[in-house]
């Protein structure tokens, strides 16, 4: 039996491309990037800096502004930790949403043991912050607000460029957790008054284990505090032996981003209305999570009235989904994002998130379809609501 593969905001295969430009990297050109004096070094310097351009590039950054990291989660962390250790000041206030990413939200749970004061805003029942409730947390003391492009469970897509706005006017640095947006939609710094964004190449057909963080340089200028000793790597941002064949991938991914992503979107969100038609063409009680007018075009997210969620995984082994708590690494009381929405506790467990990308295809889509149908209504017809 095939397994369809339906998980891409979990991780994505990578691209054929991006491993080919890899392989020389794990091969003779092994040199370590660090190493000044010899050509073995320079070659690996002279490819991470080709794919640094290509990721600022793809960002409306400069390359300068790109700072390598292990993915995402350190980016975030180095995000938070940084700024509000660079502010130095005892009582510096962050602001964040309750549904951003759990190295978002854990990370500012450590700040506020620290002594930082954090304010987590809810979300209205579409997912989206209420921009009047930012602004009205944004105080004199706010060095930071931290806000994701598009959430990683329901696909909704933040006012990424008001709140960008509303954080220059305020003299507020904004930090943007961009891993599900970046490669797929036109994000730019710049246009969208990001000054700091965490991406990662596992999210975008690149390898695990590398992602970046996006650091301002200029207008303003961010001051972050290192979290990591040593040789002073990166501007001093960021020490370590750089992932050189993972950064070589991680740029190979963006080049093909920037090509094909418009194209890709398009089809994305047209495989995605075809699934969420089937759907609510086959059953009722069909539950769209998250609102669909500001959405990412991969995603979509339902829960299936009277449905049990352990039984619907079990019932479909051909489907590779995420479903109820998957995404929280912390177990018990079913995911945040959902919880943060409103979602009904009935219609938590059941929650199925379909995350379609480069390589589903149409039949892909309507073999998922028709065997969701053909579960839930046996669930259902076993298990009378
Ligand atoms: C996957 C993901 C992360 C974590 O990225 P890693 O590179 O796996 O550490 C952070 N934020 C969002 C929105 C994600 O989807």
């Amino acid at each position: 039996m095939k397994t369809i593969y339906l998980d891409y905001h979990a991780t994505t295969p990578v691209d054929p491309r991006v491993l080919e430009a890899m392989l020389p990297f794990y091969g003779p050109q092994f040199g370590n990037a660090a190493s000044g004096t010899h050509r073995f070094g320079w070659e690996a310097e002279g490819a991470v800096e080709v794919a640094r351009q290509r990721i600022a590039l793809l960002a409306g950054a400069e390359a300068r502004e790109i700072v390598f990291t292990s993915g995402a989660t350190e980016s975030n962390n180095l995000a938070l930790k940084g700024v509000v250790g660079a502010a130095g000041a005892a009582g510096a206030h962050i602001v964040t949403l309750a549904t951003e990413h759990q190295a978002v939200l854990d990370t500012a749970c450590t700040l506020e043991r620290a002594g930082c004061r954090v304010t987590t805003l809810r979300v209205r029942p579409d997912g989206l912050v209420d921009l009047e409730e930012l602004r009205a947390a944004i105080g004199p003391e706010t060095v930071l607000v931290s806000v994701m492009y598009a959430n990683n469970e329901i696909g909704v897509l933040q006012p990424v460029r008001q709140i960008g706005a509303m954080c220059r006017e305020n003299h507020v640095l904004f930090h943007c957790d961009a891993v599900q947006a970046f490669g797929k939609l036109p994000v730019s710094v710049d246009a969208d008054n990001i000054d700091l964004m965490s991406v990662s190449a596992h999210k975008m057909y690149g390898p695990k284990g590398v992602g970046a963080l996006y650091v301002r340089r200029r207008n303003p200028r961010v001051l972050l505090k290192a979290q990591m000793d040593g040789g002073g790597h990166e501007g001093g941002m960021r020490s370590g032996t750089l992932n050189v064949p993972g950064i070589v991938g991680f740029g190979e991914a963006c080049a093909v981003a920037a090509e094909e992503m418009a194209q890709e979107y398009g089809r994305l969100g047209v495989l995605r209305d075809r699934l969420k038609r089937r759907l609510e063409e086959g059953l009722e009680g069909v539950h769209v999570n998250g609102g669909m007018e500001h959405r990412l075009a991969g995603n979509l997210n339902v829960s299936f009235e009277g449905v049990d969620g352990d039984a619907l995984l079990v019932a479909l082994p051909d489907l590779a989904v995420s479903m109820g708590s998957a995404c929280s690494s912390h177990g018990g009381g079913g995911s945040h994002v959902l919880r943060a929405i409103g979602t009904r506790a009935d219609l938590m467990q059941s929650a199925t998130r379909f995350g379609l990308g480069r390589y589903t295809t149409e039949e892909e889509v309507e073999y998922a379809a028709g065997r969701v149908v053909e579960v839930v209504r046996r669930l259902r017809e076993q298990r009378p609501v």
